[in-house]
């Protein structure tokens, strides 16, 4: 990791761990089953360079497995906080005219939604984002658009339009992805934000008819663009399709395509943000569509930061999530 600093400077893309509380229907039984059985180091090791190790324990096995990573978010913390301390300090560069992308990276029902969204009560990390943007625009010349679209199989849908309309991702002359006709909706305040945005959710439950629930099988991507003058700088917030371990879910016929298409991709995302975080010459963009499509927010001047979401009650399914992550690093 000698190369550390160096990167820091550039591309190197953070990834965080934030496990969830249990929620109700995880509890109810708990009296003679405890439902959680993974135990995490609350106090994380803080090693050199901010580093944490991570020490996931099964309590039923006593299977046990660390792994480091840049920084950890515990049951008791609030996306708030996660805000703070990691999204935060991107926004003043969208304004200079620079990139940036964060993604909630997890199994489902790991808190991805929870942590991007959020509820009424706890605002997520895109209206945490988009209420900031607008707050440092009052009184400028600057103009912030939306877009908002999902990948689902390798395929684009643009959630701003009608019946989520699919959309064309078209190599540019520089070999880069452009997306054809994508819509972009102008924003001025919260409220307008909140309606353009929870239409867009909606779209993404309903758009797929016969489909159950794509929407945890897509990858969500909402871009914040920020126009001042000739610069245009764009934060990308995406919640990624739940990653899946093939060998216990069972997945059969278009379950076993979706899953393998969802599998690749995480797995080209972690490459790419490998390849960048050690300063490979060659990062392999081109192994999947979302990782061409975020070409310009991942590497170079962008900033990128990786949140893994553990839900408590899978040792496996943690260490499964935790591995694909650390290894990004
Ligand atoms: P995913 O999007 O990864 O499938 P969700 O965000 O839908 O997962 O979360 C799964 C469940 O856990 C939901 O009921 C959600 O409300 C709840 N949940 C997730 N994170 C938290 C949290 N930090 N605090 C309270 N409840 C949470
Ligand atoms: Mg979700």
């Amino acid at each position: 990791r000698s190369n550390r600093l160096l990167s820091d400077l550039a591309s190197r893309v953070r990834v965080v761990l934030r496990v969830r509380p249990l929620i109700p229907s995880e509890i109810e039984p708990a009296d003679e089953y405890p439902a959680s059985c993974i135990s995490i180091l609350e106090n994380p090791v803080r090693g050199f360079d901010d580093e944490v190790t991570v020490h996931l324990k099964d309590q039923w096995t006593s299977r046990n497995e660390c792994y480091k990573l840049d920084s950890f978010f515990g049951q008791a913390d609030r996306v708030a906080q996660i805000f703070d301390k990691e999204v935060s300090r991107v926004i003043p560069r969208i304004f200079r005219g620079l990139n940036a992308t964060v993604f909630a990276y997890g199994a489902t029902g790991s808190g991805k939604t929870y942590t991007m969204q959020g509820t009424e009560e706890e605002p997520g990390l895109i209206p945490l984002a988009m209420s900031a943007i607008l707050t440092s625009c009052v009184d400028t010349e600057m103009k912030v658009e939306v877009s908002y679209y999902e990948v689902y199989m390798d395929r684009c849908y643009d959630l701003l339009e009608p019946k989520a309309k699919e959309i064309m991702a078209l190599d540019d002359k520089d070999g880069r992805v452009q997306l054809k006709g994508l819509s972009w909706v102008e924003v001025h305040s919260m409220d307008e934000f909140h309606e353009i945005f929870s239409t867009g959710v909606q779209r993404r439950k309903v758009a797929h008819t016969g489909l159950n629930d794509v929407s945890s099988r897509s990858h969500g991507v909402l871009t914040v663009s920020v126009k001042n003058g000739n610069s245009k700088g764009k934060l990308n917030l995406i919640d990624l399709a739940g990653n899946e371990d093939n060998r216990r879910s069972g997945n059969d016929g278009i379950r076993l395509q979706e899953s393998a298409k969802i599998n690749q991709s995480l797995f080209a995302l972690s490459n790419v943000i490998y390849a960048l975080n050690n300063n490979e010459s060659r990062i392999p963009y081109r192994e999947s569509k979302l990782t061409r499509i975020l070409q310009d927010s991942l590497g170079g001047t962008s900033q990128a930061l990786m949140v893994a979401c553990l839900n408590p009650i899978s040792y496996q399914e943690a260490v499964h999530t935790v591995s694909l992550a650390a290894r990004s690093r």
